[in-house]
């Protein structure tokens, strides 16, 4: 269906064929709406960074929950999520309604509407962002994080067949390598987009595609949803809105997303007269590895640790309770850039590896990308996972040796630049392994992690039994570099419940909206400072659904 003529205007122009964009078009399809979605990608990218997300999606008080026996509530949801956002700002006004409203979304409706559409989930409930340190303070009190059965596409892919399903109805004109330079402003309200049309490209998905522009667009409608994701692609303005807070922005750094999660589109609609709030809010991660088998530029793959590994500070120096692996994100980010290096280390053993290491991407994880069962089956057996095996012998940022002398001479030899303490390095691990004689100890992670095999579903996937890092028995020991890899960002176009772009004197630019990680995920950043995880994927849904609901009303 084409809808650039003025007798088959569409209802509404989605600019961005991401999670939100989809989620938004999906439902103005359901109310009948006809819709223009346009994308600067090629038809290979379709769905955007959700493709290959791990799919990790925040529920609370879920079935999965109960029958691992979690008890979780509104309550306990709304403690932990206001103790990690911090909100502190006149413009966390909206954040705020929108973290409320999210929150009630992920303890209601959230789970049977993602059911409808056929999406399952995992039984075993995984526990991000730990926090460690008191009830008031970040992080989730239980475990929250729910896989989805079939990781990012199992989430993105019931919208996807949705708006197919709207093309063939005749209701949905999708258009690739369509990038918007301008959002038309007339009389004070947005009525369209315009923009260069891209060259053919066949790059596969995720890989950066041409900017070869070969026609100009024009596009007309009542309604233009901006669902164009983050700035996390772009390490130029990752690095121009890099918070005080966190020290100067790292020297090195890594992209957990594609080269199409650029931001411009935010500047875009800051001109047209949305307000960008929250922006030195942003998301990264600390445990990031290069990939041995790029798709995009600097293309990072996280490590999503279990609690067990040794983490020590360029030099070999273990970090500071409670930044044990897997507890708290941004602090960790924060001290490890405030010592002046953009790198850390992992030190461990073969045993946690095989239990405690997976990797985020849905490629990395084919057993739940392609709900293989047999491949499943090896997660809960011996050895570590293929992909997990395979960085570990293709990686560059690992090092297995026999002996803990020959694994610091490994490290030392992937870090020329900075001077490894090896007599630190042996003491911190040692000192470590003295306090495994007893079931109690004084230190902190030895005790969290005993505490954390107190939940079945750690003890059963996600921590090892604790033992000596120099017991042979569990070895080879091993060592991994890990980098600073960009990813998400917490804030963007500020929006009301119902996705309208609002101005800086608070009210709604008329014709404008926005969803997803270009909203700050609602509001322009309904996370706060810090985020319990799962919550992305999560946010794309909730306020793509509001826009897209909100847009359908009034068209
Ligand atoms: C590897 C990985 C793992 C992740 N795992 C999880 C997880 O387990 N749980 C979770 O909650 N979150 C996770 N996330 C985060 C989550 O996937 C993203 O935050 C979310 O998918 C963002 O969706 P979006 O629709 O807002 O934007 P995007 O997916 O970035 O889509 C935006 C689209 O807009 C297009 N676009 C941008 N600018 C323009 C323009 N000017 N003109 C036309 N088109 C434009 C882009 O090409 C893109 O297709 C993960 C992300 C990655 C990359």
């Amino acid at each position: 269906m084409d809808f650039s003529t003025a007798t088959s205007r569409p209802d509404a122009i989605i600019v961005g064929a991401g999670l939100a964009g989809l989620v938004a078009a999906a439902e103005l399809i359901d109310a009948g709406k006809r819709v223009l979605i346009v994308d600067q990608e090629p038809a290979a990218s379709l769905g955007g960074q959700a493709w290959w997300s791990f799919g990790g999606i925040f529920l609370v008080d879920s079935p999965e929950q109960r029958r691992l026996g979690v008890k979780d509530s509104l309550e306990l949801a709304r403690q932990d999520w206001l103790a990690s956002a911090g909100f502190d700002r006149d413009e966390d006004s909206w954040p705020r309604r929108w973290a409320e409203a999210y929150l009630r979304f992920a303890a209601t409706e959230k789970r049977a509407w993602l059911r409808e559409r056929g999406i399952r989930f995992f039984p075993i409930v995984g526990w991000a962002e730990r926090g460690g340190y008191t009830a008031m303070a970040h992080g989730n009190s239980v475990p929250r994080f729910h896989i989805t059965w079939g990781t990012g596409p199992g989430v993105v892919s019931p919208f996807i067949d949705r708006v197919r399903a709207g093309a063939a109805a005749g209701l949905v004109d999708l258009r690739f390598r369509h990038r918007v330079d301008e959002l038309i402003v007339e009389d004070g309200a947005v009525v369209g987009v315009r923009g260069a049309r891209l060259a053919p490209d066949d790059a596969r998905r995720g890989a950066s595609s041409n900017r070869d522009e070969v026609d100009t667009f024009d596009l007309r409608a009542p309604a233009v949803l901006v669902t164009s994701g983050g700035i996390g692609g772009n390490h130029d303005l990752v690095r121009a809105n890099w918070p005080a807070r966190m020290g100067v922005p790292p020297a090195d750094m890594l992209s957990g997303v594609p080269a199409s999660v650029d931001g411009r589109m935010l500047a875009i609609a800051e001109t047209a007269g949305a307000r960008v709030i929250n922006q030195d809010r942003m998301w990264h991660y600390v445990e990031g590895i290069q990939n041995y088998a790029s798709v995009w530029p600097l293309h990072g793959i996280r490590i999503l640790p279990g609690p067990s590994s040794l983490w020590l500070d360029a030099t070999g120096t273990r970090l500071p309770v409670p930044l044990f692996p897997g507890f708290d994100t941004l602090g960790t980010l924060e001290h490890i850039v405030a010592g002046g290096h953009s790198y850390s280390w992992f030190v461990l053993t073969q045993r946690i590896i095989e239990k405690e290491f997976a990797l985020s991407g849905s490629e990395q994880n084919p057993d739940l990308t392609d709900k293989n069962l047999r491949l499943l089956a090896k997660r809960i057996g011996k050895g570590a996972p293929g992909p997990v095996e395979a960085f570990k012998e293709k990686g560059a940022d690992f090092v297995v040796a026999n002996t803990l002398d020959e694994l610091i001479t490994g490290m030392q030899g992937l870090s020329p630049d900075v001077v490894i303490d090896a007599d630190r390095v042996r003491r911190e691990v040692e000192a470590r392994d003295r306090e495994m004689d007893n079931p109690f100890a004084k230190d902190a992670q030895v005790n969290a992690l005993r505490q954390a095999r107190n939940y079945r579903g750690d003890k059963l996937i996600r921590v090892a039994s604790p033992h000596r890092i120099l017991d042979p028995a569990a070895g080879p020991l091993i060592a991994v570099k890990l980098h600073i890899l960009t990813r998400k960002s917490l804030g963007g176009i500020e929006t009301d419940l119902e996705g309208r772009a609002l101005g800086p004197d608070g009210s709604p630019v008329p014709g404008l909206y926005a969803a997803g990680e270009a909203s700050g995920f609602g509001g322009g950043g309904m996370h706060g400072y810090r985020a319990l995880e799962g919550t992305f994927l999560g946010g794309c849904l909730f306020s793509g659904r509001q826009a897209g609901r909100a847009i359908a009303a009034t068209s």
